[in-house]
């Protein structure tokens, strides 16, 4: 094994949680990689000596991006529903439809090739974990492939059979196909089982069958809730100790509450009302309730097509009343919480080699500059790339 020491960092974010920051800043810092995982982290004045060394040339470095929430597994284009709705058209969650009849008549290559393009992109904008999602096949079959497909870029897949209706039959009938025969296709392929609890989608009680039933067969839960209204979803979440609950735009005190009572964290998706110009969440109350809080990018073809995590971290900042801080801290190691993950999202020993290096001084530009590519170095498992 050979180690790697990375030094001359002039502000290395480690998310120690023992550190007395919430991000462990280091100033003139280093980092030994030895293998795939974080060796030594500390002063440059105090490293050991390694095989190979790298100057960082007094930038910033941080973890990875845990980007917690994605849909990448999906085929065709919604630009023209995207222009339709910057014209004053509502986003209504039917439109999920558009793409199912477009990934249904697309081949298993070219769901693949399509997901190899976005997790590089994403890689590149400092992404090192992702979870992606099913929920765009609608039967048991295009369900299975796509999960399969996800399967070969990451361990965090998530079966969402109970994305929408589809058209040609009724609620209780697809519950029924998705507790059943579908799930039973996809529970091997999948870590996680996710549904779609809004007007529109499904109700509290089909949610809850579905999350039931994917807890039966070995599948851990997440829940899509609260984005287009007040709704159930978020306390159903944490009433049955979910892992994460998704979007929580619309919440009452009940649910923040709750939120902050049984630590179920509230990834917060801010590239979803940039681009239907809904209402941002409010991180603030969170936070300050006492409430976990993640921010991943929700990148899907319909309400939210971007693949920048830095991007969300700036709109987190500027539109959600995050500090700059508290953003990086959601987007890597809230990232890492929501998916339940211990060995991603911070930068100690022991913990898997992930680290980006930013062409700035500090983490602060990532929101200080938005929408400028800072990302000009990218670790993943000790392995640059
Ligand atoms: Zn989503």
């Amino acid at each position: 094994m050979t180690a790697t020491l990375i030094t001359n960092i002039g502000e290395l974010v480690t998310n120690d949680p023992d550190a007395d920051d919430l991000l462990g800043v280091v100033n003139d810092a280093a980092v030994v990689v030895d293998g795939a995982t974080v060796a030594w982290v500390g002063r440059a004045s105090g490293a050991p000596s390694a095989d190979a060394q790298v100057d960082a040339g007094g930038r910033a470095v941080l973890p990875g991006f845990v980007d917690s929430h994605s849909h990448l597994v999906f085929a065709g284009d919604r630009s023209a529903e995207f222009a339709a709705r910057m014209a004053g058209e509502s986003y209504a969650a039917g439109g999920i439809r558009t793409t199912v009849a477009a990934t249904r008549a697309a081949s298993d290559d070219q769901l693949t090739s399509h997901v190899a393009r976005l997790v590089q992109e994403m890689l590149r904008q400092g992404t090192t974990t992702v979870e992606i999602k099913s929920g765009y096949g609608l039967t048991v079959s295009d369900e299975a492939r796509s999960l399969a497909v996800a399967r070969q870029f990451t361990e965090e897949t998530t079966f969402l059979g109970a994305h929408v209706v589809p058209a040609d039959t009724t609620p209780e009938e697809y519950v029924a196909l998705v507790t059943g025969p579908m799930l039973e296709a996809c529970a091997p392929h999948a870590r996680w089982v996710d549904a779609f609890c809004e007007r529109g989608a499904f109700d509290a009680d089909q949610s809850r069958a579905v999350l039931q039933a994917g807890a039966a067969a070995g599948l851990r839960g997440r829940l899509h809730a609260n984005q287009l209204g007040p709704g159930p979803g978020v306390r159903l979440a944490c009433e049955l100790g979910l892992t994460a609950v998704d979007h929580c735009t619309y919440l009452t005190d009940d649910d923040v509450a709750a939120l902050a009572e049984t630590g179920t964290v509230a990834t917060l998706l801010p590239g979803v009302e940039f681009s239907t110009r809904q209402p941002y969440p409010d991180a603030r109350r969170l936070l300050d309730a006492g409430a976990r809080v993640a921010i991943a990018s929700d990148c899907n073809p319909g309400s939210c097509f971007t693949s920048s995590v830095p991007l969300c971290v700036a709109l987190a900042v500027r539109e959600m009343g995050m500090t700059p801080a508290e953003a990086v801290h959601a987007a890597t190691a809230g990232g890492a919480l929501a998916l339940d993950r211990r060995d991603v999202g911070a930068l100690v020993p022991g913990r898997r080699a992930d680290l980006v290096l930013l062409d700035a001084p500090t983490y602060v530009h990532l929101a200080y500059r938005p929408g400028v590519p800072l990302v000009s170095g990218v670790w993943v498992a000790g392995r640059p790339v």
